[in-house]
């Protein structure tokens, strides 16, 4: 099965996982990572996780799951053309957001805000977490036991000081190395799939529009091309006709540009991609085009005023369901009760991390609210 490329991450040179196991006789280590990742019910959970929109807000927005899917699917794509690792992009992409609190970046924030004086709350190292110490289903190891491999590539950022307790996975953020190809590009294909579903998701929700977005380079020319091919269609036809053409313009250029990084630097090995400088990359003019997105999205999208004014009641149920289980730890489930390693503060924040949108509201109405907590009694 592998045609892979010198340089590519290969199951059969990994530097292993922290428990030794049989090797399977007839998947690869890596694809094992991804068969795990696809069972633990951290993933299950990604499907009433917000995206942008609160999973309540309506059925066709994209959730947490969705985007790991889409992200997957655009990652294969470019690994396959440069010949790099497919089952490992594709765990990395399935597992890169399930250290994800409920709401978003705005449940992210507030949580962060609750433990800054126990150690903050990082959503990547949250994932890293989830796959190396909070699932629970293996009688052997706590975890999901992955290839070093995977939670590098799940470790997209960290902060120093988390990276110093991390051993040999934490010390390319000390000393400036990089992660495989494939971890690089599952970065950049996250980027790819959050900017142009936003795009779709903040056209459905009516709070940005086709008028609005045409003053963004990229949506206008591949609009316009869409517009000319199929002048008499309109509407969501020609939204999903724009949007297909940008992703696929965007997987092109990172495929063209990340080939040529590699045709300058000829690697030879793994460890050649790791000590260079990033090899996956949009080329200067697309990715000042990306930019551009990015930009008109943090302003007419993620500050609309109805986003914000639903971040801020996330933001609120979040730190009142912290401040309930910091009074009343007896409140939590046993397993998040004085885990052994760390303060209650950290059981608290893995608890409240890994519930759903709606989970959250459930126990935020039932807890914080006298009455209901009466009759629910
Ligand atoms: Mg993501």
């Amino acid at each position: 099965m592998l045609d892979l490329a010198v340089y590519a991450a290969n199951p059969n040179n990994s530097l292993g996982r922290c428990h030794q196991e049989v090797p399977d006789l007839e998947r690869n280590e890596y694809q094992r990572d991804r068969d795990r990742i696809i069972h633990c019910s951290a993933f299950r959970r990604l499907e009433y996780k917000t995206q942008v929109f609160v999973n309540h807000e309506g059925d066709l927005f994209r959730t947490r799951l969705t985007h790991s899917i889409e992200v997957a699917q655009i990652a294969r794509s470019v690994v396959r053309a440069l010949t790099l690792n497919e089952d490992l992009v594709e765990a990395i992409c399935l597992a890169h957001d399930l250290g994800h609190t409920p709401f978003g970046h705005s449940g992210q924030d507030a949580l962060n805000a609750c433990m800054k004086d126990a150690g903050g709350f990082e959503h990547n190292l949250q994932s890293l977490r989830v796959v190396d110490l909070l699932e629970d289903r293996y009688g052997s190891f706590k975890g999901l036991n992955l290839c070093f491999e995977t939670r590098e590539g799940i470790l997209k950022h960290c902060s120093i000081k988390n990276a110093r307790r991390l051993g040999a996975l934490g010390q390319r953020f000390i000393d400036g190395s990089r992660p495989s190809l494939e971890a690089q590009i599952a970065n950049l294909a996250d980027e790819i799939a959050y900017n142009n579903h936003d795009v779709d998701d903040g056209l459905r929700s009516g709070l940005i529009s086709i008028d609005q977005l045409q003053s963004v380079s990229i949506f206008r020319k591949f609009f316009l091309e869409a517009r000319k091919i199929y002048p008499s269609q309109e509407g969501r036809t020609l939204v999903y006709e724009t949007i297909r053409r940008i992703i696929n313009f965007l997987v092109n250029d990172l495929i063209y540009q990340t080939r040529s990084n590699i045709r300058q630097l000829r690697p030879r090995h793994i460890d050649d991609v790791r000590a260079a400088k990033t090899l996956a990359s949009f080329s200067e003019e697309t990715k000042e085009a990306h930019r551009e997105l990015k930009l008109f999205l943090g302003k007419y999208l993620y500050r609309h005023k109805n986003v914000v004014e639903m971040a801020e009641k996330s933001k609120s149920i979040v730190r009142q369901l912290f401040n309930i289980f910091f009074d009343n730890p007896v409140l939590l489930p046993k397993k998040f009760l004085n885990t052994a390693e760390t303060c209650q503060m950290r059981g608290i924040s893995d608890y409240i991390a890994g519930m759903t949108d709606r989970y959250a509201i459930q126990e935020h109405n039932r807890l914080c609210s006298p009455m209901q907590s009466q009759k629910s009694k």
